[in-house]
Formats: C-alpha cells, structure tokens, sequence
C-alpha cells in the first residue's frame, strides 16, 4: 500500500503543479511545458518514471510509489546560461531545508547530491533551454529523492529515508508540499541576486568542504582537499602535488577516498 491517492491529491491542491501515475521523465514533460509557456515554478510530479535520467544521462531508479520524482520550472530574466549551476545548487539546499523541516539531518555531496548518513538519498538534473540570444529562456530542475524502500538493486550507496530512519517515511503529500515552498524561497532569493548568501547557506550543508577527496575527470582521478566553494558554483581543491585547481560543476563526479562520501 503507498500513499499515492493523497499524494496526488496534494499536488493537485498546488497551483501550476500536476502529476501523473506513470511518465517517461518528470523533466522531459516540463520542458514540454516550458516550451509551450508554461510559467515559473510550474511543476510536474509523477508516481513513477520509466526513463528517470541523472546527469550525463545516467539512469535514475524512479520505482512506483517509492519516491519523489518532480521538475520545476524556474525562467530567470536575463540571464546567461553560465548562471545556471546555482540553481541546482539551489534546488539540493531547498531538498536540505524540507528534510531538517522532518526531523532529518541531511548533507550536500558536491556539486549536487543530498546524503543522508552519507549515502544518497537525492539526485537532482538541471536542463536549460536557451533563447536565440543565449540567454536562458527556462530551467528544468528535476529532482529525485527516495522516500521509502530498504534496498536498492546495483546501487550499494543509495538510501531512502525510511532505510535510515528504521522508521514509516513521512507521507510524500506533506514532503512535496514543502519541498515547493523551500525551492520557490530558494529560487525567488537567486532571481533577486542572492547567489552567495544561497552558496554559504549549500557552504555549511556540504561534506565535502576540507575532507580529502577524489574527483573522476574523463577517466582521470585527482586527490586532494576540498577548500573552497566559489562564485560560479566551482569546488576550489587542493590537489597532493600542493596545486590548486577548481573543479567546474558539470562532468565531474567527487568521491571520498575511503568511499562514496567524503564523511
Ligand atoms: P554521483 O556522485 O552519485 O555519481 P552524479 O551527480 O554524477 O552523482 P546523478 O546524476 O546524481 O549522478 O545520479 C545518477 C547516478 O545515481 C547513477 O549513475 C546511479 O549510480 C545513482 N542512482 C540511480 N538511481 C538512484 C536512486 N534512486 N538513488 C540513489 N542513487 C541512484
């Protein structure tokens, strides 16, 4: 038995956010959406996804009436598409604020991932499409997080929220409802050119700042100390050889050196 007839209750009681039982992604229906003019902050939610993608089109495990699986459109004005990393950033803060909202005591993996006891519990995608300037017409950030079920098949480092609890998950309505507040608060603070105030706040959230870490860049692994996150969403590292070197938010994947998380 899963929540899903008040869960979905829930988010029809949301202006602008609709949900659906079965969809191939949360994302690729909003930028439908978004394409045909939807506004900022629309949402769509779904039971369950057939084709959840994370980044670098990595599969996302969306099983029915597990988890939470929803895309918000965001429409920053003027806006170059170099900004875009910070509302993902953005989006894994709000996920935090909902979680401690509930009791939990969640953490920011870099660039995007939200931990709880240092395994995954949240991933999140952010796709943009650009106007015929280069600007950014729309974002689509999706959101993936795991609410209830023990194990995950293939996946050794992920968790839901009732694997780490031992306890029934809060019902998904009630997580869905605040987790629009918190990314509506998020984003209206980023679109009023908040950025640092957002990167202190993702800052005192993420394991990764001073911990040695591990970053995979195209096949190449380099070793280091997380010093620093800077202004264009980058991680700052301090590698074994004593250079300094940002790692860009995009095609890098950061790990502990003992294991998935730097804790
Ligand atoms: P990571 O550091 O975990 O590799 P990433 O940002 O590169 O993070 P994401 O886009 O967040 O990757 O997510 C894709 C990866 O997450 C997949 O390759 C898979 O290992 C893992 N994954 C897939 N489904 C789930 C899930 N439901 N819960 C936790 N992890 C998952």
């Amino acid at each position: 038995m899963t929540d899903k007839k008040e869960y979905a209750k829930a988010i029809s009681c949301m202006p602008g956010c609709e949900f659906h039982d079965v969809i191939d992604s949360t994302n690729i229906r909003a930028k439908e959406l978004a394409r045909a003019g939807a506004v900022e902050y629309s949402c769509v939610f779904a039971d369950e996804q057939t084709k959840g993608r994370g980044r670098m089109d990595r599969h996302w495990s969306s099983d029915a009436g597990r988890g939470i699986y929803m895309t918000m459109i965001i429409r920053p004005e003027d806006t170059p598409a170099s900004h875009s990393p910070i509302y993902s950033m953005g989006a894994a803060l709000a996920v935090c604020d909902t979680l401690t909202e509930f009791g939990l005591s969640p953490s920011i993996k870099w660039p995007n991932d939200v931990l709880l006891d240092g395994k995954k519990l949240c991933g999140i995608l952010s796709e943009a499409g650009l106007d015929a300037c280069g600007l950014i017409d729309y974002i689509a950030v999706g959101i993936g997080i795991n609410v209830s079920g023990m194990r995950f098949e293939g996946l050794p480092w992920a968790c839901s929220i009732e694997s780490v609890t031992g306890k029934k998950a809060p019902a998904r309505g009630d997580i869905a409802v605040s987790l629009v507040k918190n990314l509506k608060k998020v984003f209206g603070m980023i679109n009023n050119n908040d950025s640092r105030r957002i990167l202190d706040l993702v800052s005192q959230r993420m394991v990764t700042l001073g911990k040695p870490i591990q970053a995979e860049r195209d096949g190449d692994a380099v070793r280091g100390i997380a010093l620093k996150l800077l202004d264009d969403c980058s991680l700052l590292m301090k590698t074994d050889e004593g250079k300094e070197t940002a790692l860009t938010y995009g095609e890098v994947s950061v790990r502990g050196i003992m294991g998935y998380s730097p804790e």
